[in-house]
């Protein structure tokens, strides 16, 4: 049987019992959108959406594996929800990279047998089969495929915004940065047929879409694979990453085109020429720093030293107009001294970065980094962490300030959620702007607003 005829199976199976689904996803936007993929199944069979747990009738869990909260918050929501099981025979469906993990895996078998389905990160499209296991055959099913799977198209999807996308370019990572699970279970890299990716936005655009955010673990690595994971075989002009931004860019209907994440690495000046070339193309660009130290950089795979991650921030800079760049930062790695953690300050007080997302070092069991002996103590990761948030701070302060007076395309996202009177939106740097309306635009309109205060978290403005 294909997928397509255990989805008609199942529809059959729960027709007219109203049955609902919730869907509780971790992690990054790769995540983000397979629950768009899940959810868009799964609504296909006949289920319906609700956001209460006591409610649904299928719960199903998208995991993440690259911090460790996660799973304590898994395994906290899977004991709350044994009762429900218990009581309404709730199906439950774990999914997502931590499935990939052996020993996760194991846990799942032996501690929470009441779990029906477990799947990977590359077998979401064997859902339907799943749940008409469960449903029709009662069976459960726990097994994970290989983690290099081919590339599935097609499958329905039920996006979660009305105006802005992802779309996945790429799956898996071959970098493997000593501190990071990913290559291990997300697998290597596999991009995606281009002329699949042109045409699911070329959709997007006609159904009114307006910015799309391209998605990968290295997206700038995009084609390095020759589409060796692609069938049919791939016949397209478009064989890099700046080919295809290009590409993108000259679909009519998208205004706004994003992508993350790129690796400094692989950074090279054909991309900087195509973001330079392509206005649509956000000048808000992420560049994973890690670290502003080169021995640990070394000691973390990235492939780049201090020195040549400085240069390629001045070469983007004075090479795009009106760059800002956002970063990643990791404190407390192995064996991080006070003088390599000076270094990280280094950098942010030299690039300036407009948005820094910050990290305290966590172990990932299977990694290099957790097997080390050197691993800084708890109190100087958070000393550290303060430090770096001080400095940030003060920087944003400063750059918001800049902001006043200037004039913004802001795409209208909503209302505001502490004054439902007024309208929100991000600037291209993705900060937040509040404005009243003005009677003439409205949600999805790109509009421009000039920016009048600053309000330390978010700016707010008029409509011109
Ligand atoms: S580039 Fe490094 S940090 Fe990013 S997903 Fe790959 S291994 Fe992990």
């Amino acid at each position: 049987m294909e997928q397509i005829d255990f989805v008609k199976s199942v529809k059959d199976e729960i027709k007219d019992k109203n049955l609902k689904y919730v869907i509780l996803t971790f992690g990054c936007q790769l995540n983000e959108n397979d629950s768009e993929k899940i959810s868009g199944m799964v609504e296909e069979m006949g289920y319906t959406k609700t956001e209460t747990f006591e409610k649904a009738d299928l719960v199903i869990f998208n995991t993440c594996c690259v911090r460790e909260n996660a799973e304590e918050r898994l395994f906290g929501k899977l004991g709350e929800i044994k009762k429900m099981k218990e009581e309404r025979n709730t199906i439950i469906a774990i999914g997502g990279c931590m499935m990939q993990e052996q020993s996760m895996l194991d846990k799942i078998k032996k501690s929470y047998r009441y779990v029906d389905i477990v799947f990977g990160t590359h077998t979401i499209q064997t859902l339907p089969e799943d749940l008409y296991k469960v449903i029709v055959k009662n069976e459960k099913v726990k097994e994970v495929w290989d983690i290099d799977g081919e590339i599935i198209e097609g499958l329905p999807i039920k996006r979660n915004d009305k105006y802005r996308a992802s779309v996945t370019i790429m799956y898996g990572c071959n970098k493997f940065c000593s501190y990071c699970i990913v290559p291990y279970v997300r697998g290597r890299e596999r991009s995606r047929n281009p002329e699949d990716i042109l045409n699911e936005i070329r959709e997007l655009a006609k159904e009114g879409y307006k910015e799309i955010t391209l998605l990968g673990q290295n997206v700038n690595s995009y084609a390095k694979d020759h589409f060796k994971y692609c069938k049919p075989e791939v016949k397209s002009e478009i064989d890099t990453f700046a080919k295809l931004l290009r590409a993108v860019c000259s679909i009519e209907g998208i205004e706004k085109v994003k992508f993350m994440s790129p690796h400094p690495r692989d950074f090279t000046d054909d991309v900087i020429e195509a973001i330079r070339d392509c206005p649509k193309v956000s000048r808000m660009i992420h560049m994973p720093l890690q670290s502003g130290n080169s021995k640990v950089l070394k000691e973390m795979n990235r492939g780049y030293t201090k020195e040549q991650f400085l240069e390629l921030a001045e070469k983007m800079k004075s090479g795009i107009p009106n760059l800002h760049l956002s970063t990643d930062i990791i404190v407390g790695f192995p064996g991080e001294t006070e003088e390599e953690f000076e270094d990280t300050l280094d950098v942010v007080r030299k690039v300036e970065f407009e948005q820094i997302f910050m990290f305290i070092y966590s172990m990932r069991e299977g990694t290099r980094a957790a097997a080390r002996e050197d691993q800084v103590s708890e109190e100087i990761k958070h000393q550290r962490f303060d430090r770096l948030k001080e400095l940030y701070d003060g920087q944003v302060e400063k750059q918001n300030e800049s902001y006043i007076g200037t004039i913004q395309d802001i795409l209208i996202e909503g209302s505001s959620k502490n004054d439902e009177t007024k309208y929100t939106g991000r600037t291209d740097s993705n900060k937040v702007v509040v404005f009243e309306p003005n009677g003439k635009e409205k949600i999805g309109d790109i509009t421009k607003v000039k920016i009048t205060e600053n309000h330390k978290w978010f700016l707010s403005g008029e409509i011109i």
